[in-house]
């Protein structure tokens, strides 16, 4: 999970914060020592812990913070509004321009995530309701420009090129007649990345800025490079000044170290987060959010918008007409489970939730996708009859379901009983007789 380990960290030094009832200055400085030791751990660069701890420092160990009420959630929250300042303050979109086309450049080092992220941002820009047009300008990796028109197809958005053998410069410019002529009114480029930094990659990069303008130049870099990332964004911002950075592998990055230290060191946001390989998986960077999340207090905006897009308005009516009605089978209940699973791995939706957001809860938990599999399986190893009307589900029928669906006897039956408690809750609920404390076990 993003932030895991340094969450954990993080959030164990808080916890022993919070349960005092008196702090002096020997607590607040134990603990900040702690929270620079963590910081470091996780691989932000030093100076930048540095200056963070002591600018926390100077705010908690007043007399305001040391006689309040709540000295220790005071603390915390010192913490979480110079974190959030740490990375930027507050989201920073992309420019766009008053005149199509936009134009926005990516860069990057060779598999930092460009392509791949040039295509997740034409995703975005189209549902947010732009026409972009990708353009492959990498006539070096031979893969890059199939890469990208396999993106395009996938996206079903269009992708320019000229093959391998033109100059990069040439195709930016080409990029904007096609643009002009084929109602696009943001043109993404995806230009050429190296293994490392060199003077002919950056010339050349300069030769496309100076030639076309763009609006936006975005840098990617891979978060799990940690401070490798930071210097890359540094050289890359003396060269060509930068507007700002995708952040890519965050779902890979336990540790941080480069999304806290980056805006930091270069003065440039991050602004978008790649959190997975899908064509979905790139999230608009909250520094709030994101400091939120790694002290453990959860991310309720990021979970509702998330459950916005993936779940499906009409079906969730539907099914609750049905719950109201008491004809709610497996079948709505398997539908009901792919939606929750759509908006991705349950320890990441999980940790949205405050009071879970606890790295520390969630390792306990031991949250596990793979439950959600048996269910699944079980259930669509039922015939249409016993989804509706699990009641006919005999012993020779449990036996039949646990041997197509690869689990057991008893994992059918404890599903079954979960499905009838949920359905008794139901009954319960409608006729206005729900009992105080009458949970449900959900797996
Ligand atoms: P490029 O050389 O910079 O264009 O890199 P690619 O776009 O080809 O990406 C390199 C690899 O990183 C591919 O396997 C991508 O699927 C993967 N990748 C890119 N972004 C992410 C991300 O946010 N999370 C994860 N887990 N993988 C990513």
């Amino acid at each position: 999970m993003i932030f895991s380990s340094l969450a954990e960290k993080l959030q164990d030094t808080f916890d022993k914060l919070r349960g005092k009832g008196k702090l002096t200055e020997k607590d607040v400085k134990a603990a900040l020592k702690e929270v620079k030791m963590a910081l470091l751990e996780a691989d932000v660069n030093y100076k930048v812990v540095k200056d963070f701890i002591s600018k926390i420092e100077e705010r908690a160990v007043g007399k305001e913070v040391m006689e309040s009420l709540t000295p220790g959630q005071h603390v915390i929250k010192i913490v979480n509004e110079e974190m959030q300042e740490l990375m930027g303050g507050s989201k920073e979109d992309i420019a766009i321009s008053s005149e199509p086309p936009t134009i926005i450049m990516m860069v990057g080092l060779q598999g930092s995530g460009k392509t791949t992220s040039a295509g997740k941002l034409a995703r975005k820009l189209s549902k947010d309701g732009k026409n972009p047009l990708l353009v492959a300008a990498d006539v070096y990796r031979p893969a890059a420009i199939r890469q990208l028109q396999v993106l395009g197809e996938r996206l079903e958005l269009p992708v320019f090129s000229m093959g391998e053998d033109s100059n990069p410069v040439d195709i930016a410019k080409g990029s904007i007649n096609y643009a002009a002529s084929h109602n696009c009114d943001t043109i993404i480029l995806d230009t050429a990345g190296r293994l490392h930094i060199d003077q002919e990659m950056m010339e050349e990069l300069e030769n496309i800025k100076g030639t076309v303008e763009p609006d936006e130049i975005l840098l990617v870099v891979d978060a799990m490079t940690g401070q490798d990332a930071v210097n890359v964004a540094k050289n890359f911002d003396q060269r060509l000044d930068i507007d700002g950075i995708v952040l890519t592998k965050m779902d890979g990055d336990a540790r941080g170290g480069a999304a806290l230290s980056i805006k930091a060191i270069t003065g440039k946001p991050i602004k978008f987060a790649g959190t997975g390989e899908k064509l979905a998986d790139l999230e608009t960077f909250h520094p709030d959010r994101m400091s939120s999340r790694i002290l453990g207090m959860g991310d309720v905006l990021s979970l509702i918008e998330k459950a916005e897009k993936s779940i499906d308005q009409e079906k969730a009516k539907a099914l609750e007409e049905k719950l109201r009605k008491n004809e709610f089978t497996l079948e709505d209940f398997m539908e009901q489970m792919e939606q929750v699973r759509n908006m991705g791995p349950m320890d990441e939706i999980l940790g949205m939730i405050p009071g879970m957001g606890g790295a520390k809860q969630l390792k306990n938990m031991q949250v596990d996708d793979k439950q959600l599999d048996y269910i699944e399986a079980i259930i669509s190893s039922m015939t249409p009859e016993e989804r509706r009307d699990p009641e006919v589900i005999n012993g020779s029928r449990r036996k039949r379901i646990a041997q197509g669906s690869g689990t057991s006897i008893q994992e059918v039956n404890r599903l079954l009983k979960q499905f009838r408690q949920i359905k008794k809750m139901m009954k319960q609920l409608n006729s206005g007789k729900m009992k105080k404390g009458g949970g449900l076990n959900l797996p």
